[in-house]
C-alpha cells in the first residue's frame, strides 16, 4: 500500500494547523474525505440533481439510477444477499434506533431480554434500554474481562432462551478490540435470539461480510468510512426486515394512502420515508468504490501495523496507562497520561497540529468499568504514517513537561 500516494488524494491533510503540518490522530469520530468523494457529490450536483423515484425527466431518473445504483454498491460491499437488505439511514445510530423501535418493540415482552455488553457506545446501548422499558423486557450485559474483552462462556452463560435479541459492536471505538461476532451470532441463534451488529468501527477498517457473520442486522456511518456525513445504513436478513413496521410515515415510503388507512412500498424503500440523502449516497457508493480498490485487506493490514508500533512506543513513555486488550487490536490507542486531564494533553497537542480525540468517547458505563472519567484516544485510518505516531510521541513527551512530570 502506498501510504504517500494515498494521502495525495486528501487534499485536507496538507495543511498547517497552529504552524505545524496537520496529524490528523482522529478517524474513528470521522475519516477525513478523498478528492474522488469530494468530486462525485459535486457532480451529482453539478449534473445530476433531482429527486429520486419521482419524476419522469432526465435528471430524475439520473438521480434515481445514482441513489439505487449506491444501494448495489453497498450491499455487495457487506456482501448482502440483495440490494432490498440495504436501508439508507443517517448512520448507526439511525440505524440502531429503527431496530430497537421496529424490530425489538414486536418481538419483546415481560419476561423478555435483550443482551449487549459495557462496552457499548451510547448509540448501541440507549435504544435498547428504551425498548426494554417500553416493552417490560430486561437488559442484561455480558460481563468483560479486566482488559475489557468478551469471553465466549459468558456470553453463553449470558443468552438465554427469554433473549430475543443479541446487540454487541464488532470493534470498540475505546478498548480497540476486535469481538468475536460470528460466534456470538452462533450462540445467540442456538437461543432462537437475532443478532444485531454496531459495525461503525468494523466497516472502515476491514473486510465485512454479513452473510458470513449470519448476523440478522447490521449498522454502519459512511463518514467513518471516506463518505459525508448523513449516510449510513442498517443491512437487515429480508424476512425480517419484510415483517417489521416502518418507524417513519410520509412521501416517498407509500404504496396507497387512504384517508384512514395506507399501505407500504415494497423493500427497502418503505423504511426511506421523505427524501433521501441522495448526494451522500452518491458519496458513499464513492468512498466504497476508493476502499474496494485499495482493498479492505490491505488497510486493516496497515493499520494493524501501525496501531502496534504505537502501542510499543506510547507504552515507553513514563506514567501512561493503555486502555484495551494487547492483543487483537484494531487500529487505535486509548490512553491516560499520568494524572493529566484528557482534554489538556489533547488541548497542547493541538497546539503541535496534532489532532486526538479526548472525553469519554460516547462510552460512559464503559468508562466507569474501567474507573476513569474520560480518557486520550489516538485513531488511525489508511492515511496515517509511522512519521503520525513519531509526532503523536514527541507530543506527549512535550505535554509531560509542560505539566512538569519532565521528559521520561
Ligand atoms: N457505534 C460506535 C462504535 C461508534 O464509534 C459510533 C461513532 N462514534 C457510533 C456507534 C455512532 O455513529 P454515528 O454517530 O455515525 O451514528
Amino acid at each position: 500500500m502506498n501510504v504517500q500516494a494515498i494521502r495525495e488524494q486528501f487534499p485536507i491533510l496538507h495543511q498547517n494547523v497552529n504552524g505545524h503540518p496537520l496529524v490528523y490522530l482522529d478517524s474513528a469520530a470521522s475519516s477525513q474525505k478523498p478528492r474522488s468523494v469530494i468530486d462525485a457529490v459535486s457532480r451529482f450536483y453539478e449534473h445530476d440533481n433531482a429527486n429520486v423515484h419521482r419524476g419522469v425527466h432526465t435528471l430524475g431518473s439520473r438521480a434515481t439510477d445514482a441513489y439505487e445504483g449506491a444501494r448495489e454498491k453497498t450491499a455487495k460491499f457487506l456482501n448482502a444477499a440483495s440490494p432490498q437488505e440495504i436501508i439508507f439511514t443517517r448512520g448507526t445510530t439511525t440505524a440502531l434506533n429503527l431496530v430497537a423501535s421496529s424490530y425489538a418493540r414486536a418481538v419483546c415482552g415481560e419476561g423478555d431480554e435483550i443482551v449487549i455488553t459495557q462496552m457499548e457506545h451510547h448509540s448501541n446501548l440507549i435504544p435498547w434500554q428504551q425498548a426494554a422499558k417500553a416493552t417490560g423486557a430486561t437488559l442484561k450485559y455480558i460481563p468483560l474481562q479486566k482488559d475489557g474483552s468478551i469471553r465466549l462462556a459468558d456470553v453463553e452463560a449470558t443468552v438465554t432462551d427469554r433473549t430475543k435479541l443479541v446487540s454487541v459492536m464488532y470493534v470498540s471505538n475505546v478498548l480497540g478490540v476486535v469481538n468475536p461476532i460470528k460466534e456470538i451470532t452462533a450462540i445467540a441463534h442456538k437461543h432462537g435470539a437475532k443478532m444485531v451488529v454496531d459495525g461503525a468501527q468494523s466497516t472502515p477498517h476491514m473486510k465485512v461480510d454479513v452473510r458470513d457473520l449470519d448476523c440478522d442486522f447490521y449498522a454502519f456511518s459512511g463518514h467513518k468510512m471516506c463518505a459525508p456525513t448523513g449516510i449510513g445504513a442498517l443491512y437487515g436478513k429480508k424476512a425480517l426486515l419484510e415483517a417489521m413496521e416502518p418507524v417513519e410515515f410520509g412521501g416517498e415510503m407509500i404504496d396507497h394512502v387512504d384517508l384512514y388507512d395506507s399501505t407500504w412500498k415494497e423493500l427497502p424503500w418503505k423504511f426511506e420515508g421523505g427524501t433521501p440523502i441522495i448526494a451522500g449516497a452518491v458519496g458513499l457508493g464513492a468512498a466504497i468504490d476508493f476502499l474496494n480498490e485499495i482493498g479492505l485487506d490491505e488497510i486493516e493490514r496497515h493499520e494493524h501495523k501501525l496501531a502496534a508500533y504505537a502501542y510499543d512506543r506510547l507504552s515507553t513513555i513514563e506514567g501512561i496507562s493503555i486502555f484495551g486488550p494487547v492483543e487483537n487490536r484494531a487500529g487505535l490507542v486509548t490512553f491516560n497520561l499520568n494524572d493529566v486531564h484528557p482534554h489538556d494533553v489533547a488541548t497542547v497537542l493541538d497546539t503541535k497540529g496534532i489532532a486526538i480525540r479526548a472525553g469519554h468517547h460516547c462510552c460512559q458505563p464503559l468508562m466507569r468499568y474501567l474507573n476513569v472519567s474520560s480518557t486520550a484516544r489516538a485513531s488511525f485510518y489508511l492515511y496515517n504514517t509511522e512519521e503520525d505516531v513519531d509526532r503523536l510521541i514527541d507530543g506527549l513527551h512535550q505535554t509531560k513537561e509542560f505539566f512538569g512530570y519532565g521528559i521520561g
